[in-house]
């Protein structure tokens, strides 16, 4: 029988979280993280699924990546799920930045290495940790097919006049700056799984999906297609989120250079380390801030506020965008759990359609529903988002069979 199992690797510059799949059935054979590589307190979680055994956890100085992927691999084994298992069909690689010239998966070889290398300058962060993985667990499994699945692919079928900011064109094209977008994964996934939702094939349905993790992105998607969302050239852009600023007058960070001395580093470990939520009230999980909330604490009542404010403002913007909108859908951590959140976010949009029923809104489940009520024009729901699945079906529909 051919290999079935796919192994899925986010990898970090510190770290790799990794799922293991059976894409007969697309269940969940094992999944863990490892963190802190390149410390003498690395850490590694494993949790086996597909035999009910127990979560192991593991401490000690793991050196580097290679290091870490084979004690991964060491702990996949004690399960007979080791890299070096016939039944591994593939591994799909979550890679951050695929610029303009990945449009879908792509299996990798030496050219799309040296391709993804390319667009280093546009994601510094993320892109040579993924080149990383990629090269481990080439030279671990250098037979084995590996699949890079990029977080800015779907958002290629934006048009040019939402992909492009209104700067001189020659500068712009000169340094590749453009409207590139990331969540792409989830946000294809939650599009598509919403169209099933309501029993419709996604080239019927326009969808805004309002990915709310601690990294936010929103999306306005036509027909299955990408036609807008709110993150830029790199994450930073758009919605209020857990540490970054999301929209801002450019002119602060000039302002911040020129009045408060500060430097490029330090202006951007503001904008993105030090500023949305956890900027503005202290704290950057959305538990914290409702609890605070619900005792009266006006800071965290107004870091709320701006989120939402923000929040309203995007799907008013895609609702324009749209024309027409068939559905909204939550997903993420803030997203899939915090009813308030989805409240408060479509509250007064009534004359658009949109409205939630608090009963339904109030109910947690891991499955995908609708909050909205009976006969409302526009249906809102919550998508539970699955990132690892998405990259996983994707990898398989390229190697399988
Ligand atoms: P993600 O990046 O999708 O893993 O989302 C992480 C964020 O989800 C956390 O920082 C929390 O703010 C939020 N979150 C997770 N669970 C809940 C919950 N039960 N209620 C409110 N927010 C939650």
């Amino acid at each position: 029988m051919s290999p079935t199992r796919v192994l899925v690797l986010n990898s970090g510059s510190s770290s790799v979280k990794y799922q293991l799949l059976d894409m007969r059935d697309s269940s969940r054979l094992a999944m863990g993280l490892v963190e802190r590589i390149g410390e003498e307190t690395s850490r590694l979680r494993h949790t086996p699924l597909g035999t009910g055994g127990e979560t192991r956890e593991w401490s000690g100085p793991i050196a580097d990546h290679e290091a870490a992927l084979k004690a991964v691999s060491e702990e996949l084994a004690k399960d007979g799920l080791g890299l070096d298992s016939p039944e591994l069909a593939a591994i799909g690689h979550r890679v951050v930045h695929g610029g303009k010239s990945f449009t879908e998966p792509t299996v990798i070889d030496d050219a799309v290495l040296a391709e993804i290398e390319r667009l280093i300058p546009v994601a510094p962060l993320h892109n040579p940790a993924n080149l990383t993985g990629i090269r481990t667990a080439r030279a671990l499994r250098p037979d084995l097919p590996q699949v890079a699945v990029f977080d800015t692919a779907f958002h290629t079928t934006m048009p040019e006049s939402a992909a492009r900011y209104a700067i001189d064109v020659k500068t712009a094209d000169e340094h590749r700056i453009r409207r590139y977008g990331f969540h792409g994964t989830s946000h294809a996934y939650v599009s598509r799984a919403t169209a099933e939702l309501l029993g419709k094939a996604p080239e019927e349905v326009n969808v805004i999906v309002l990915h709310l993790g601690n990294g936010a992105s929103a999306s306005a998607v036509r027909g299955g297609r990408c036609v807008d969302t709110s993150m830029g050239l790199t994450p930073l852009e758009g919605l209020v989120m857990g540490t970054r600023s999301g929209d801002m007058d450019p002119a602060v960070i000039f302002h911040l250079m020129r009045v408060g001395g500060m430097s490029t580093d330090e202006i951007d470990t503001l904008l993105n380390k030090k500023s949305g939520l956890i900027g503005l009230c202290g704290d950057n999980d959305m538990r914290e801030i409702r609890r605070r909330v619900d005792e009266g604490d006006e800071e965290a009542q107004l870091a709320f506020d701006i989120y939402i404010h923000r929040l309203k403002k995007y799907i008013g913007a895609y609702y324009a965008v749209l024309g027409r909108v068939d559905a909204v859908a939550f997903t993420a951590g803030v997203g899939e759990n915090a009813s308030p959140v989805r409240e408060a976010a479509v509250a007064g949009l009534e004359e658009l359609g949109l409205a939630v029923d608090r009963e339904l809104n109030a109910v947690r489940s891991d499955e995908p529903r609708l909050i909205s009520p009976a006969r409302t024009r526009v249906a809102v729901a919550v998508v539970p988002t699955d990132e690892e699945l998405e990259i996983a079906t994707q990898t398989y529909a390229l190697v399988g069979r």
